[in-house]
């Protein structure tokens, strides 16, 4: 199985950059050279790992092993908020967050695609659904309930600390 060059987290699945970590998998050949959003021709080192922007070096800001981009709301959210489902695609997530409409969820989703590189490179993340931690549980029985969440959920791809 592969690793990730920076965090060392096991890389089970084809994505241009490491989900534990941000780090782009320079390997990754098929995904081209991605580059920096902010600066044209500067090879990306990372996806934020909250909006999946690509950032080189010196955009890149690094938060306890972690790559984000210069938004300091992201590492805020990063903070408070915890991923309550990966979706594979937009359409996805539009499934989840019609469903949790009438419970109000604080819920928070970034596009990759909204990045002009991701979308040029045709680069695949999975999709962080967020939630404040305080209304995870909450919410992941009700989506239990709904059948839209599987009680083996939180190991095939969550995020982060976990599966180190
Ligand atoms: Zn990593
Ligand atoms: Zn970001
Ligand atoms: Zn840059």
């Amino acid at each position: 199985m592969k690793r990730c060059y920076h965090c060392g987290a096991s890389l089970p699945l084809k994505f241009p950059a490491c989900q534990h970590c941000g780090a782009i998998q320079h390997s990754e050949q098929e995904h081209g050279r991605l580059e920096c959003e902010l600066h044209n021709g500067i090879p990306a080192k990372a996806l934020c790992l909250v909006c999946a922007r690509p950032v080189c070096g010196d955009c890149a800001v690094m938060e306890c092993g972690k790559f984000f981009c210069d938004d300091r709301e992201h590492r805020q959210l990063y903070k408070e908020m915890v991923p309550l489902m990966w979706c594979e695609s937009e359409f996805e997530v539009d499934l989840i967050l019609r469903n949790l409409h009438s419970y109000q969820f604080p819920l928070w989703w970034f596009s990759p695609s909204q990045h002009v590189e991701n979308f040029w490179h045709r680069v695949r993340m999975p999709i962080a659904v967020w939630i404040a931690k305080d209304r995870l549980k909450e919410a992941e029985h009700v989506l239990l309930d709904l059948g839209l969440l599987e009680e083996s959920n939180d190991s095939k791809y969550h995020s982060g600390d976990l599966s180190l």
